[in-house]
């Protein structure tokens, strides 16, 4: 029994929803179809999920919203006629939508907002079921409401450990079942998103509830490769990578699976699949508990910026009970969290996601940690990329970070800071956002070129 996910490129059009059904009719295995929205048909072209936000915010406006409305349902329309579907269809989704705009605008501006991105996936998915349908494939549209329970706020949304339990029931289902991805619903009835491109998660959900054999998730590339295309001429293919590995390289730009999609299938060993809706017949990537094949140490690269440190120094800082503590608690009480926290002696970095810092947090943080530590210098430095070299052959491999760091110094880049997890799947490199991409470069040389490989 397979559960597959249809990203947002693989349902962006009527062409693309037929290579959907191809691949569904092509496998009896292929009980579960999780959808996104539909996505970009083109480079310049705009996801409904973004066009739904933009709704949303002109709804709370109290703007007028007619024409953006209008904008998404054309996108239904299109496709339904592309398909050879009646209008019915669009006529459910077009007051599916002036319902959320009217009826939950009214909740509060944040409801407006999940219900609005939440209706992306959901009426997609009414309309693929709907299409399976009309060409033969038994198929029943089901609502998250039925068992996807997620947490309350202000906690990030997360599946609830019953949610499981009451989709299970689903694996008996004689149709196949078309789940929308992205959203699920409180113990109370509040329906609330996943971060963007969670649609991945629902996927892993349900493929855990159902335990499945395969977790396949359909994407727009033939696999994961081992460092960004964009950068990296022709990087190597990754046919096989563990969760681990594939954990780190999400964390940090592979934007291929979202890194909080692992959890559910790998608690169960479930294996995943990545492949592309466009080319189904290439093997793609497997994502598995331990690797099946020999390999060379590392298996892929990532980089990301728009990280931020904050510098603290402190003579004793070590000997000083609670120090580490203290600081990471300013900053919970300010709602921010950390992703590295390299030290010294007396000085400690925290390494931090920019986007969550403002002019304002940042100057409540650096007085506190003067005034309540005692600090002898605090201060922020912005525009920051962690480079991060993952492979689960690190670790009894030697020379591997002199490597790594002589790679980066050939660059003229200096390295502000290393980190190495004490798993030691990864290392992970700060350095300043403009080397990021000739570093990535140098690395990919060093570590995948055959004249260069350990
Ligand atoms: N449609 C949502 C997004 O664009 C979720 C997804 O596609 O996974 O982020």
């Amino acid at each position: 029994m397979k559960v597959c996910k249809f990203g947002g490129t693989s349902v962006a059009s009527a062409e693309q929803i037929k290579k959907v059904a191809n691949i569904v009719k092509e496998d009896p295995e292929r009980r579960f179809v999780v959808v996104s929205a539909p996505g970009k048909r083109s480079a310049d072209d705009i996801k409904v999920t973004d066009l739904l936000i933009d709704l949303a915010q002109t709804v709370s406006a109290g703007q007028s919203y007619e024409e953006k409305i209008r904008n998404v349902v054309n996108r239904y329309e299109d496709n339904a006629k592309g398909l050879g579907l009646s209008h019915e269809i669009c006529d459910v989704i077009e007051a599916d939508l002036r319902r959320r705009c009217e009826e939950d605008a009214a909740v509060s501006a944040q409801y407006a907002m999940d219900s609005l991105k939440a209706s992306g996936e959901d009426n997609n998915a009414k309309m693929i079921a709907a299409y399976f349908n009309h060409i033969g494939i038994r198929a029943k549209y089901v609502n998250p409401k039925d068992g996807l329970l997620v947490c309350q706020p202000p906690e990030r949304t997360m599946a609830l450990p019953e949610a499981y339990e009451k989709l299970s029931y689903l694996k008996n289902s004689e149709e196949i079942i078309v789940f929308p991805g992205f959203f699920g619903y409180t113990t109370e009835g509040v329906l609330r998103t996943f971060d963007r491109g969670g649609s991945d998660i629902t996927g892993a959900i349900l493929a855990a509830a159902v335990q499945a054999d395969l977790y396949e998730n359909f994407t727009d590339v033939d696999c994961v490769f081992s460092a960004n295309p964009k950068v990296v001429n022709e990087p190597a293919e990754i046919t096989e990578i563990t969760y681990r590995e594939m954990r780190e390289l999400s964390y940090a730009g592979f934007s291929v699976f979202h890194d909080e999609a692992l959890m559910p299938v790998f608690k169960l060993k479930i294996p995943v699949t990545i492949k592309n809706t466009n080319n189904p017949s290439a093997p793609g990537t497997k994502i598995v508990a331990e690797s099946t094949e020999k390999r060379r140490p590392v298996t892929g690269i990532s980089a990301d910026s728009g990280f931020s440190i904050l510098y603290v120094s402190k003579y004793l800082m070590n000997r000083e009970i609670g120090f580490g503590r203290k600081l990471l608690q300013i900053l919970e009480e300010d709602g921010i969290s950390y992703e590295h926290t390299p030290s010294g002696l007396d000085d400690i970095s925290v390494i931090i996601r920019s986007h969550q810092l403002t002019e304002e947090n940042e100057r409540r943080i650096l007085q506190r940690v003067t005034e309540e530590l005692h600090a002898d210098d605090v201060h922020f430095r912005h525009g920051f990329s962690l480079i991060v070299v993952v492979g689960e052959g690190m670790n009894n491999n030697t020379g591997l970070a002199a490597k790594a760091a002589s790679a980066i110094s050939e660059t003229g880049a200096n390295i502000e800071m290393i980190n190495q997890g004490s798993s030691e799947v990864s290392l992970a490199f700060g350095v300043q956002q403009q080397y990021e991409d000739v570093i990535l470069k140098s690395l990919y040389n060093a570590f995948f070129q055959p004249a260069h490989s350990l």
